[in-house]
């Protein structure tokens, strides 16, 4: 048996599915698969969103894993397609593509398909990644109506850069641009990932896209998923493999670097960066021991960890050891490692058990 377990919540799931839809109630919802369904397991999850109206990923061989796995549905590839050839794999498959650049409308152009795609336009309002400028889009929006290998009923989307912070007037810009460049093209629309479904209600067109929130984790800055009513999906645990006995001035693990101020106990636990477990997580990261919260302490090692059970305890070998779910959100322990829960729930590595109830 495997000692790291990431447990999956559907009934969390679907909870946080049906406050999407109590955010966006008129909107259809594409619901973000990608990174192996952030950490979650990629056809398991969709398998339990049968109520999406369709789902996204970044790359193609997460929209054929999908297909592979028997869902149905539409499936957005949000990076698009790269090369001419991928083209009638896209057709086959019922795959939409976001249209994000001249060279892609070019292939298109060049193509000779069975069929007409699905296509998302992609305008670039302010983040800077993807999508084609202000300037150029109404003439690549011509060039794809006129394209035989299109869908005439072209989409329209566009991404915000900041829309986790209410206070940056960026996303007020961007939807204010969106919606002056679209008028009269196309009826469906599709701009806002979570942070926009729960933090900017005029930014919900036809269409919404929704990742994190999904997975019961908060897109918002400064807050957890049980502010929006959201419910963590991933329970990450493991257990205590050893317990030992050390001395005020001691000093544990690689580098020595955390000397004990006190006489204490030290649990060691098996979880570390092997299992995804943030390297950087630093001395003070929260940890649950058998239902209370301890402190790491020294450096995150490959395969274990070492927490400060406190000079009194009754830990034992075999303990739970929570590394992050509904006891403990995920968003803290990525502030303590400084990094973002994204980044900690796509970084769990194949060592880890899955377990989905
Ligand atoms: N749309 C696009 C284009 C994205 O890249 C992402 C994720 O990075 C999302 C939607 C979903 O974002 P979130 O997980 O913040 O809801």
């Amino acid at each position: 048996m495997r000692l790291a377990t990431a447990e999956i919540s559907f009934s969390a799931l679907a909870h946080n599915f049906n406050k999407v839809k109590q955010f966006a109630p008129n909107s259809q919802i594409m619901a973000v698969l990608k990174a192996n369904a952030y950490g979650h397991g990629l056809v398991r999850i969709a398998q339990r969103l049968d109520q999406a109206d369709a789902f996204a990923v970044a790359r193609i061989d997460e929209a054929l894993a999908l297909r592979a796995g028997g869902l149905v549905k539409p499936i957005v590839l949000l990076e698009g397609f790269f090369e001419p050839q991928d083209l009638p794999i896209l057709l086959a498959n019922n795959f939409q593509t976001i249209i994000h650049d001249r060279s892609q409308l070019e292939a298109l152009l060049a193509s000779e398909l069975d069929g007409q795609l699905i296509t998302w336009l992609k305008v670039d309002t302010g983040m800077h990644r993807l999508g084609v400028t202000p300037e150029e889009f109404d003439d690549v929006y011509q060039d794809l109506l006129a394209c035989q290998n299109v869908h005439p009923a072209i989409r329209l989307m566009t991404h915000f850069a900041c829309a986790d912070d209410l206070n940056n007037s960026k996303t007020q810009q961007q939807l204010g641009l969106f919606k002056q460049l679209v008028q009269g093209k196309a009826q469906q629309h599709c701009l806002a990932n979570s942070a926009a479904i729960v933090g900017w209600p005029d930014s919900h067109g036809e269409w919404v896209r929704p990742g994190l929130m999904v997975y019961g984790v908060s897109p918002m800055l400064n807050c957890v998923g049980a502010d929006h009513q959201l419910q963590p999906v991933m329970r990450l645990k493991t257990r205590v493999i050893s317990i030992r006995q050390i001395k005020k001035g001691d000093a544990i693990g690689y580098g020595s670097t955390w000397q004990s101020p006190r006489d204490t106990t030290i649990g060691v636990i098996a979880i570390g960066y092997g299992d995804g477990y943030p390297r950087h997580a630093p001395t003070g990261t929260p940890i649950i021991v058998n239902g209370q919260q301890v402190p790491l302490v020294g450096r995150v090692s490959m395969d274990m960890i070492t927490v400060d059970l406190g000079p009194v305890t009754e830990a034992k070998i075999g303990d739970e050891a929570i590394l992050w779910g509904p006891e403990l959100p995920v968003e803290i322990v990525a502030q303590h490692a400084g990094t973002i829960p994204y980044e900690l729930l796509c970084n769990i590595t194949p060592r880890v058990d899955y377990l989905y109830r």
